[in-house]
């Protein structure tokens, strides 16, 4: 397991540095993505400082269901009525790039599958 280390993501959580911020709660953040690929691209993060999602323990369980309803009640709030997509980029292969483990909802467009 990976030691969680300072990201731009805990700058987001500390309003050190700006962030279109669309939902906060006591445990999650969930802000709009600087480099969108689709209409919709909001980040949901926990406010606990978990790498990715094979860090995660199993004391993270009510966490973990607690960012996926996170997402399911942002993808309401902000309109994305006829689906979306959550995606969960987790470690080398699977294209992460920012070590602060978050969940991407992706809608206002038809998604594609595969993903590349
Ligand atoms: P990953 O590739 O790790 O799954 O996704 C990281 C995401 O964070 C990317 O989509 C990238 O555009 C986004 N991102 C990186 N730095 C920042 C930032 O400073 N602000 C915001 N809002 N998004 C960021």
């Amino acid at each position: 397991m990976s030691e969680p280390q300072e990201t731009i993501f805990s700058k987001i959580i500390r309003r050190e540095i700006p962030a279109d911020i669309v939902y906060e709660d006591d445990l999650a953040l969930a802000f709009r993505d600087i480099n969108p690929q689709a209409p919709v691209h909001i980040l949901v993060i926990p406010k606990k400082a978990i790498a990715k999602l094979s860090d995660a323990q199993p004391e993270d369980q009510a966490l973990m269901g607690h960012l996926l309803l996170t997402a399911k009640g942002v993808a309401e709030q902000v309109g994305l009525t006829n689906g979306y997509r959550i995606v969960i980029n987790n470690g080398n292969d699977g294209g992460q790039t920012v070590y602060h483990l978050h969940l991407h909802i992706l809608g206002g467009r038809q998604m594609k599958w595969p993903p590349g």
